[in-house]
């Protein structure tokens, strides 16, 4: 049933519409078509999500709302219409009084976004003062109420913080305040919460939906992730590789999905409730100059008829009441997927009877303060910031265990002492009973083949000067190995990630980002680890290829009975993989123990904040 906001939203006045854009980019001779005919309205007081994988045209609709397109754009039809104007057919100096003061942006990460050298009143008193002209107490007021209606309390003191000085969930508070100060019509955000812990995360969506309605502007919210469109959205578009897939209600599209590419991309999502297989969608997004006179999704659907590859589908109504491009209307083949989906994930056989091989016991971790002369000359003790307190806990082979918590909470502090890149102030870890601070250096080395790590940003983990080959070589060959043995292993263990080898002499900017995660994974397995400390290892994924990520972890586990340390904010993503968790707070734990016990019975309130605060579907 349709609720009374959303009969409000469908009433209200359209205050931005897409009309048959199409648009390309050309490289070479060649036009790489990027968007199809892209048709959609967004309406006052609404917020409208826009879904799909990178390379979907999601962050290209977006951009060029406010024609902010690279130089080799080029748009071959369509346009937009702000208010029944076409933004595409504006001058440069009408272009600059549109955006930010008619159309204002949101980006991802609010950090590079912010000045960092100015107060953050201060910065967005400026940029009401360049569009509107205000100024005086008039403007200094405006900014401080700002502040305060994105729940930034404070008043003048909260004005007067540089940026550094507050949290991302607080900076991004500052970036939306910005943007909203300016009366625009509407707001376009580009991953507005990706990078932010689940708790910030959900604040920040409920804010947007709370502006929207209260300032009755447009919001279209650009985000890979599903579960964050269906908690902030009134309606959802589905973009996949330029074409509109699906569109309609939240509701209707997220509980009755009626196209195969959506169905696909919700069996994709790790569920917070069940523990459930997440199921990758096969292949990739096509790419291909003539994709557009087929269905754009015959190459990975699975429901692929002779019609689905020669001829383009239509946008047509459903029963689920959203708009499908599929031929078929018949859904009771296309819920496959979504059933499919059930299939229990391979648990790891943990055996506790034998001893640990990780232990934790009563850890302390104390960052020391920097030296400052402020402090010299009051005399003040120089305290350091505790990171840790009194962390215990064993880690068994073929087991998963699951820390959790918030930025700051010392999960983070815990990997990295483990690994032996911090000193703990008290306390130790053993390794197969040996603790790590009376290891030689020689037997440093040999317990770093033995505990591995992957990270959250593969880009960043990868030598881009490197081959994939050499890249996962160089572990061995640190150990010594000789170079033909060690590439013949390397070459075996990235067969066993899937990746064969035609991708041995590509370097890593040739890889897209699932495939420099699953290099990642196959550095890390390489030495044979015992211990695998997996650092956020899907945050930066799409939904498919975060499920072919947890796939594949979940099966070389089971495989090689090595145990993981999970480090993780997505609650969901834990839920798939781990066996025990461990909830941390301010550097202490709140609650631990086996993981179907403490989702579906948490006794802390921080517990159930978090869980409550996860979105999912
Ligand atoms: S038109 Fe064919 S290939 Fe495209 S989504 Fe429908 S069934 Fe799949």
């Amino acid at each position: 049933m349709r609720s009374a906001r959303q009969d409000l939203a469908i009433m209200a006045e359209t205050v931005l519409e897409f009309k048959n854009l199409t648009l390309g980019f050309k490289v070479g001779s060649q036009i790489i078509p990027v968007l199809n005919s892209l048709t959609f309205d967004v309406r006052a007081g609404e917020v409208l999500g826009i879904v799909g994988e990178s390379g979907s045209g999601k962050s290209t609709a977006l951009f060029a709302a406010v024609n902010y397109l690279s130089e080799n754009a080029r748009i071959s039809q369509g346009e937009i219409l702000l208010h029944g104007q076409n933004t595409l057919a504006l001058s440069r100096t009408e272009l600059d009084k549109v955006r930010g003061r008619r159309i204002a942006m949101v980006f991802q990460d609010p950090t590079s976004a912010l000045n960092p050298s100015m107060s953050v009143g201060a910065q967005i008193a400026e940029g009401v003062a360049h569009h509107t002209g205000l100024s005086g107490d008039a403007l200094h007021e405006l900014a401080l109420d700002w502040l305060q209606r994105v729940h930034l309390d404070g008043g003048e003191a909260t004005f007067a913080k540089f940026p550094h000085e507050l949290s991302g969930g607080q900076r991004q508070r500052v970036m939306i305040a910005l943007a909203m100060a300016m009366d625009p019509d509407v707001l376009l955000m580009d991953e507005p919460t990706t990078a932010l812990d689940v708790m910030v995360q959900a604040r920040i969506l409920e804010l947007v939906k709370e502006l929207s309605r209260s300032a009755n502007i447009a919001v279209i919210l650009v985000t890979h992730d599903l579960a964050a469109a269906a908690v902030a959205a009134d309606r959802i578009l589905v973009l996949y590789a330029g074409e509109i897939m699906e569109i309609g209600r939240s509701e209707a599209v997220i509980q009755h999905p009626t196209n195969p590419y959506t169905m696909g991309l919700i069996a994709a999502l790790p569920q917070l409730k069940i523990r459930a297989n997440p199921r990758a969608i096969p292949g990739s997004i096509s790419r291909s100059p003539d994709r557009f006179s087929a269905c754009v999704f015959a190459e990975r659907c699975e429901d692929v008829q002779d019609i689905c590859k020669t001829t383009r589908p239509a946008l047509i109504g459903t029963e689920g009441a959203s708009l499908s491009r599929c031929h078929f209307t018949d859904h009771k083949s296309l819920t496959v997927q979504s059933e499919k989906s059930a299939e229990k994930v391979v648990l790891s056989s943990l055996s506790t009877e034998a001893p640990p091989i990780l232990e934790c016991k009563d850890l302390n971790v104390v960052y020391k303060r920097p030296f400052s002369l402020s402090a010299m000359f009051s005399r003040q003790e120089r305290k350091g910031f505790h990171a840790v307190h009194d962390m215990s806990f064993d880690l068994y082979s073929g087991q998963t265990l699951a820390i959790v918590g918030e930025s700051g909470s010392g999960k983070t502090t815990i990997a990295h002492t483990a690994l032996g890149l911090i000193q703990p102030a008290s306390g130790q870890f053993r390794f197969n009973g040996k603790d790590l601070a009376s290891l030689s250096a020689a037997e440093l080395r040999a317990y770093r083949q033995q505990v591995q790590i992957v990270f959250q940003h593969p880009a960043s983990s990868l030598n881009p000067r490197k081959t994939i080959l050499d890249l996962v070589s160089r572990p061995l060959r640190l150990a010594g190995m000789e170079i033909d043995a060690a590439h013949k292993t390397a070459s075996n263990m990235l067969n066993e990630v899937g990746l064969d080898a035609s991708y041995h002499t590509r370097f890593p900017s040739e890889l897209s980002g699932g495939e420099m995660q699953r290099v990642a994974i196959a550095r890390a397995f390489v030495t044979k680890p015992k211990v695998l400390i997996l650092d956020e290892p899907t945050t930066s994924l799409d939904v498919s290829v975060q499920a072919s990520v947890l796939q594949l972890l979940a099966r070389l586990q089971s495989e090689r009975n090595c145990a993981f340390l999970l480090i993780s904010h997505d609650l969901s993503v834990v839920r798939q993989l781990a066996d025990d968790i461990i909830v941390m707070r301010n550097g202490k734990i709140c609650e631990s123990g086996p993981i179907d016990q403490i989702y579906n019975a948490p006794q802390h309130s921080y517990t159930r904040d978090l869980l409550s605060a996860a979105p999912s579907i």
